[in-house]
């Protein structure tokens, strides 16, 4: 496996494997990788003739006050795992390798990045855009795996990827959960046991939701309100709760097809997402 630093090494042998016909399928990460993480480069490995992986923590789509700064970093565990997984590169610059000191360029996705978490973290999702779309340049992929755990992200990235023309395949990974099911998530670390426990009450009331849809309720505003409930009552603090249309991310009222109960809170200083796609009965 190698293992690179420097953006134009990088940059060249990507462009030598390009010329040689090698089909790549990039698994960008921040790193601290878990279960979640290795399922992406497993779905990968069906995308590519090769399977390259980046580990940067973006500084560009943290806001002030996140925990950048306090980030979990495991590189030395991290390429142990890549190795694992059968990676053929893994890319993972300083913050000096990917950003000029007086980078003055950044691109913007203005319309499905202004809801749900984009409400709550300016900037954030034009950090994750221009940092995407940088990492293609430099890995140059034929195609590149995104999971649904970060679902505004990847609907981003995907609008992104047509309206600039990226020659790129995006292909979006299912939800990978603990047994208990909370979804894996690299800030679960941040979480004393106590708060593991709070914080089960995101996947449980997403899980209660589901069932009411397949049992017949449609209407988003009662099943948004006893989510919500749910999750106030277990400690923690709700930024949103929102039954939205999958493609447009807008609110819907009702749930019909192609719906995704999205859900981000705090327990303690610690923000977590999560979201269910909800399937209507068929009646
Ligand atoms: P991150 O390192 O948190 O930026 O995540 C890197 C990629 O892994 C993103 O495409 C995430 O959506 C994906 N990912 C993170 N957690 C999970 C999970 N529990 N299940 C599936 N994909 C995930």
């Amino acid at each position: 496996m190698r293992v690179i630093r420097d953006t134009a090494a990088m940059q060249a042998l990507a462009i030598e494997r390009r010329s040689k016909g090698v089909n790549t399928a990039l698994v960008p990460t921040m790193g601290a990788l878990h279960e979640g993480h290795l399922s992406l480069i497993r779905l990968a490995h069906e995308h590519g003739d090769e399977v390259d992986v980046t580990i940067f923590v973006n500084p560009t789509q943290f806001g002030p006050g996140e925990d950048l700064s306090r980030y979990p970093r495991t590189l030395e565990r991290d390429l142990e795992l890549c190795r694992k997984e059968g990676v053929a590169t893994v890319f993972c610059p300083n913050d000096g390798e990917v950003y000029a000191a007086d980078h003055s360029t950044q691109i913007s996705e203005t319309s499905l990045s202004s809801g749900l978490c984009g409400a709550y973290r300016p900037g954030h999702f034009d950090g994750v855009v221009t940092v995407v779309a940088k990492l293609f340049n430099i890995m140059l992929p034929t195609a590149a795996v995104f999971g649904r755990k970060d679902f505004q992200q990847a609907r981003a990235i995907q609008r992104m990827v047509r309206d600039l023309n990226f020659p790129v395949r995006i292909v979006l990974a299912p939800i990978v959960r603990e047994p208990d099911g909370l979804a894996m998530s690299s800030r679960n670390r941040y979480l004393s046991e106590a708060e593991r426990e709070q914080a089960l009450s995101i996947s449980r009331a997403l899980k209660a939701a589901e069932t009411e849809v397949a049992g017949g309720s449609e209407n988003a505003e009662v099943l948004q309100r006893a989510a919500e409930a749910a999750i106030t009552a277990a400690g923690l603090e709700v930024q949103y709760v929102a039954c939205v249309d999958a493609d447009t991310l807008e609110p819907v009222a009702r749930v019909g097809r192609q719906v995704v109960l999205a859900v981000a809170a705090l327990v303690g200083n610690t923000r977590l997402i999560d979201n269910v796609v909800l399937q209507p009965s068929a009646s």
